[in-house]
């Protein structure tokens, strides 16, 4: 997340993964392997991509702004990508936070030798700790909160590079995945509550750390497990594994977000199919709010399998009511207001032979600001739809994300400023439902918020953030006003 810009201004309406990481340690295609694992997590940052690489004596580098394949476009790239440990970092930027400088992963020579990080997710601290280092005398190379990182191992006074890195990580609040490169280990860890997710698996000899499973599908590594909240994980050159956890046990707090919209559906999170979840979710919705309707569309294609939960729980037949154009870039790769919202428009069509004349039940898996919502819902009437009714598979979202999800300022959030029947009207639609906190947490497989100990991070949709948000409390402290509730210590 970019240091000058705290609160996002999302270009889009949908929230936003800023970032997906990948690290093999072991391997003789390491770099080209790293390419391959972020092309599966490209939906999780598309804005920039980075490579480095370590061969037993030098570390390498790639960094561009773009894909993953316009990045490394030519096999003979990775030749200048060599050895067999390499980690890799796709990412979302915000305007000002674009520029070569900010692409992951970040290097650094230190005192105690090279290092190299790759971090998904946000530091709620990183303003505050980077006046103070800057205080110190810190010079920062880049805007971005992952360099704070770095210099709290620059100027630990601990002996070892761990024990440096895990004085560094005591000091930030906030999610961190990350993968880390030293000359000698591969370093893998999260956060304390584990709200960023991270898996680990194994190909042949080879050690791979992704955020998510699809990317171990992809290169063809075999699951072995999560990398549990708080744990660091030490992959040597020959294989040796190690294992830390320098925080204790704290219950776990994982993004509940991850299951209903940034998540691949083909991927397994939690030890649950995303795409099991979702569908379960649009189940739970059809029971919370029925309604008598003809065809159930989804918004593709986030909306899809909780359309066909919806559909299968109500016995409502689904249909393709809107065509997805897959030659679009996503809508907040757009530049300018006025390219984003000719770039809906291009992106999705009425199915006007399936919808003409029917009560349409339309499902898609959030509303942010609710501007695509009314356009969908006009789509659907202008291709002749008799009723449209939103059934939305997530709770409203009424709160931002401090954890590495771009989500506008909480005053731009349709639910921070209306109730449901304010949305329903201001979406045009003749009904609007969303599923409930409580239908979520059945959909995930964990118990509730009834026991007052949410087994995850739904800040977005409660309030209830599971960490210090320093930057926040200081900045509203600046301005003169305590608006958002601060969660406890972690
Ligand atoms: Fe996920 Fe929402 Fe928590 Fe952010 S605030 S980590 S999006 S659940």
């Amino acid at each position: 997340m970019n240091l000058t810009h705290p609160f996002l201004d999302a270009d889009g309406d949908k929230l936003r993964e800023e970032c997906g990481i990948f690290g093999v340690i072991g391997a003789r295609d390491a770099s080209a392997m790293t390419a391959l694992g972020l092309h599966a997590l490209q939906h999780r940052g598309q804005e920039a991509v980075g490579i480095v690489s370590y061969d037993g004596s030098d570390f390498f580098a790639r960094r561009g702004l773009g894909h993953v394949a316009q990045v490394f476009s030519d096999a003979s790239m990775f030749a200048e990508l060599p050895g067999e440990m390499a980690s890799g970092h796709v990412r979302y930027s915000t305007t000002g936070g674009q520029g070569l400088r900010n692409v992951q992963p970040l290097h650094a020579d230190l005192a105690r030798g090279a290092f190299s990080v790759a971090h998904n997710g946000n530091i709620s601290n990183a303003v505050h700790l980077k006046r103070e280092l800057v205080d110190k005398g810190a010079i920062f190379q880049s805007t971005s909160d992952t360099e704070v990182i770095l210099h709290l191992i620059a100027t630990s006074r601990y002996p070892t590079l761990l024990d440096r890195f895990v004085d560094a990580l005591r000091m930030i609040e906030g999610a961190y995945s990350l993968i880390c490169m030293t000359p000698k280990r591969m370093i893998a860890c999260r956060d304390p509550l584990g709200i960023r997710p991270l898996v680990m698996g194994k190909i042949g000899e080879a050690t791979v750390f992704a955020s998510e499973t699809v990317a171990l599908d992809v290169v063809g590594a075999e699951f072995v497990r999560e990398i549990e909240p708080g744990e660091i994980v030490e992959v040597r050159q020959d294989g040796r594994l190690t294992s830390h956890r320098p925080f204790g046990n704290l219950p776990a707090r994982p993004c509940i977000f991850e299951h209903v919209y940034f998540s691949r559906p083909d991927s397994v999170m939690g030890g649950r199919s995303v795409y099991e979840v979702r569908r379960q979710i649009g189940a739970e919705l059809a029971i919370e709010a029925p309604v008598e309707a003809d065809l159930v569309v989804p918004v593709p294609d986030s909306g899809v399998p909780a359309a066909i939960g919806y559909a299968q729980q109500s016995g409502i037949p689904f249909g393709l009511g809107i065509i997805r154009s897959h030659y679009v870039g996503r809508t907040f790769i757009q530049p300018s207001d006025g390219a984003r919202h000719a770039d809906v428009k291009r992106k999705h069509n009425a199915n006007r032979a399936l919808v003409e004349g029917k009560r349409i039940v339309l499902i898609d898996d959030s509303i942010v600001r609710g501007t695509t919502s009314l356009k969908i819902v006009q789509m659907m009437r202008d291709a002749g739809a008799a009723e449209v009714h939103m059934r939305v598979a997530s709770p409203p979202t009424s709160h931002s994300c401090f954890y590495g999800v771009d989500t506008p300022e909480r005053h731009k959030l349709l639910a921070a400023r209306m109730d449901v029947q304010e949305m329903t009207k201001f979406i045009v639609a003749d009904s609007l439902a969303f599923v409930s906190i409580d239908g979520l947490y059945r959909a995930v497989g964990a118990p509730g918020r009834e026991d007052g100990c949410p087994r995850h991070c739904d800040a977005c949709f409660t309030g209830d953030y599971p960490t210090r948000l320093t930057d926040l409390a200081e900045r509203e402290a600046d301005a003169g006003q305590l608006s958002l509730p601060v969660g406890k210590v972690a």
